[in-house]
């Protein structure tokens, strides 16, 4: 594997290169060890924190923002888009709200408030 990605852990995206087979490889271009550790899962296992909206049924043109609570798998991202699109909610709702439970091992949860 040769690989270059820019690392999204912090503003200052330093450019990393992975060489090297899974299980053995090297990381060089990171400027902390949080870069490394992205680096290393970014070709092992990818994950992402999903955001979007969902409807909320009982309030005219009224959206409210969404999060998983955790990074999912990137391959089950578009599962889990489909999922929230798919839902509706009724207002009022609280930040922080678990809207959908157990969608690839994360919940969906408000991320602002509805009144
Ligand atoms: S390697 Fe460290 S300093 Fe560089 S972008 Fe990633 S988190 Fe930020």
């Amino acid at each position: 594997m040769n690989r270059t990605l820019t690392c999204i852990i912090c503003p200052r995206g330093c450019t990393l290169t992975v060489t090297g087979e899974k299980g053995a490889l090297t990381v060089t271009g990171n400027s902390c060890p949080k870069g490394e550790q992205y680096a290393v899962d970014e070709c092992t296992h990818p994950v992402r924190t999903v955001t979007s909206v969902v409807r909320v049924y009982n309030r005219e043109d009224t959206m409210v923002s969404v999060k998983t609570s955790s990074p999912i798998p990137k391959e089950h991202i578009f599962d889990v888009m489909n999922a929230i699109h798919a839902a509706r909610v009724r207002a009022p709702i609280a930040a922080g709200t678990v809207i959908l439970t157990d969608v690839y091992g994360a919940d969906v949860v408000a991320t602002k408030s509805v009144d």
